[in-house]
């Protein structure tokens, strides 16, 4: 029995596409009782000594024949039904959230009848179970505004209340802001709020790739007013890069500047004395990098080749990151006249479509990039891998990075609501945005991102 103090910072994140047809699985419900129930089957992470994250695998509104009675005392489920939820669930390892509703619009208050079953319940689930399983319990008003979470310890004797947020980004409340009204640097887009301005520096970025594009969208996401970061790539400035690296220098190229050195500077210029980086020379693919991932607020993979990308998608969907991909590719068609694209895809937080399965990475290609040098060669002589590296202009990588940054800008002021996700393909000279339907991109049976019991 675990009866040692609880962890100070517990933060329970749910997609925003799970949230949806969870809510509407509720309130569906709702149309028929007054009070309903539904249960969210999470797995937890320690991110610090200090903060827990708490994400649901999967989630279950019984329908009307799971109850044995109900009424405004409470609810009963049926044994059968609940004996299927802990074998199905539960016994997996899985955590339990517990979600009701009360009748009316106020701010939900538990009541003692919940203390009451709640308490026994987490001390029942405890017995139950031999390993450290942990109960959640969240209430609503009636329409789904207002909320209230809380983590119960193991012995049914006490709880700590659980921040709840169920959108791309769990950030912190914004009242321990760390960005002055009256900030200079950030005059001209006060007309955005100073939530967003909030969240901007509170936001934690992992950017895998800091080459022609990454390093471009470093310095916008920057100026935005983002200042922590962890920087990947295993890559040196070279003469070659100086064509689309901002504010790269011949000097750095010369000295081989490492670039996650060199886009480490670009965040200094804005953020002398308060930016947080993190610079991880390698590639994303040698390197264990599970933890960082886990423990920033969003992803970016902004690398030339197919393999880095899928290790960065599968990162993604395992700590339930959001996944921002950027790419660009320029051809010269037989007539001579060149065709140029980027590309923008955000898949949907916790899976429904990934990378992969919406085919925007090549998993053939992927494969032979990942393959033993000797395979590599072969693979290079027969065509099937590229021996000189892709055309790149800055002026496409940054509408590309641009886009992406303004993408970023919607999420998280919930001016662009893109829960089942997103990709824009531009294309050059044309001038038109290509956007792909997500629900086309939606598969059941993944390998990645489905879910699976
Ligand atoms: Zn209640
Ligand atoms: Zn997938």
């Amino acid at each position: 029995m675990n009866n040692s103090p609880l962890c100070s910072q517990i933060t329970l994140h749910v997609p925003p596409l799970m949230w949806e047809q969870f809510r509407h699985a509720l309130q569906e419900a709702q149309a028929k009782n007054q009070e309903v129930i539904g249960f969210l089957f999470c797995k937890h992470h320690q991110i610090s000594d200090q903060a827990v994250r708490y994400w649901p695998q999967a989630w279950v509104v019984p329908t009307v024949d799971c109850y044995e009675s109900q009424s405004v005392n409470g609810l009963v489920l049926d044994q059968q039904f609940h004996l299927y939820l802990l074998e199905t669930y539960l016994e997996e390892g899985l955590d339990m959230v517990h979600i009701h509703t009360h009748p009316g619009q106020e701010f939900p208050i538990f009541s003692t009848i919940d203390d009451c079953y709640e308490s026994q319940y987490a001390k029942f689930l405890a017995n139950r179970f031999n390993h450290q399983l942990h109960l959640i319990s969240g209430i609503f008003d009636e329409t789904f505004q207002k909320f209230q979470f809380r983590l119960w310890n193991q012995t049914g004797t006490a709880f700590q209340p659980v921040n709840f947020h169920p959108s791309w980004f769990a950030l912190a409340a914004s009242e321990s802001s760390t960005v002055q009204e009256t900030d200079p640097i950030f005059a001209r887009q006060q007309i955005f709020g100073t939530t967003l301005q909030n969240q901007l520096s509170d936001l934690s970025v992992t950017l895998i790739g800091c080459g022609g594009i990454g390093a471009a969208f470093a310095e916008l996401l920057g100026r935005l007013g983002v200042r922590r970061w962890t920087f990947i790539d295993p890559d040196h400035l070279e003469a070659s890069n100086l064509n689309r690296m901002p504010g790269a220098t011949w000097n750095m190229a010369e000295q081989h500047l490492p670039k996650v050195e060199y886009v480490k500077q670009l965040i200094e210029n804005i953020y002398p004395t308060d930016s947080e980086i993190t610079t991880i020379p390698t590639a994303i693919e040698n390197i264990e990098a599970s933890a960082d991932c886990a423990a920033s607020d969003l992803i970016v993979v902004a690398t030339d080749n197919h393999h880095s990308r899928q290790v960065a998608q599968e990162l993604a969907l395992a700590s339930i990151r959001p996944l921002i991909a950027l790419g660009t590719h320029i051809e010269i068609k037989p007539d001579g006249l060149p065709r140029m694209f980027c590309r923008v895809t955000v898949p949907p937080l916790g899976g429904d479509w990934c990378l992969m399965c919406g085919n925007i990475i090549n998993l053939q290609q992927a494969a032979l990039e990942s393959a033993s040098p000797e395979i590599g060669n072969l693979a290079t002589q027969a065509g099937y891998l590229k021996s000189v590296p892709d055309p790149a202009v800055f002026w496409l990588n940054s509408i590309c990075a641009s886009t992406g940054v303004g993408i970023l800008q919607g999420m998280l002021s919930g001016f662009l609501s893109i829960n089942a996700g997103l990709d824009w393909i531009y294309e050059f000279p044309e001038s038109k945005w290509h956007k792909t339907d997500p629900d086309a991109l939606t598969t059941s049976s993944c390998y990645f991102c489905g879910l699976g019991d």
